[in-house]
């Protein structure tokens, strides 16, 4: 059994909800460049379908730039949440509000 239940045990699209199983999911970290090592500490990524909903899909966060601020609002929100950050503290963290 999974000793540690958690989100990622059941993988699914964050864009769509699907599993992967015909277009296999791969892991996006919401915050790029200089702040991808946060996004990694900070337990900042999402599963995408690797095709549809990453980087070739019309909405696809690599390609579709809503699709990216609203990931980048999701993600704000959530580490906000899960660390008790206030907007400033998350600016001190990212350099720049999202919401
Ligand atoms: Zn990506
Ligand atoms: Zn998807």
């Amino acid at each position: 059994m999974n000793k540690r239940p958690d989100d990622k045990w059941e993988r699914k699209c964050w864009l769509c909800g699907r599993n992967g199983a015909d277009d296999p999911l791969e892991e996006h970290h919401i915050f790029q460049g200089s702040n991808r090592n946060k996004s990694t500490m900070y337990d900042l990524t999402v599963y995408l379908c690797g095709k549809r909903c990453h980087r070739e899909g019309k909405e696809s966060v690599h390609r579709c730039r809503e699709t990216r601020d609203k990931l980048m609002r999701w993600g704000q929100e959530k580490v906000m949440e899960e660390q008790g950050w206030s907007i400033d503290d998350f600016i001190r963290a990212f350099g720049k509000n999202y919401l």
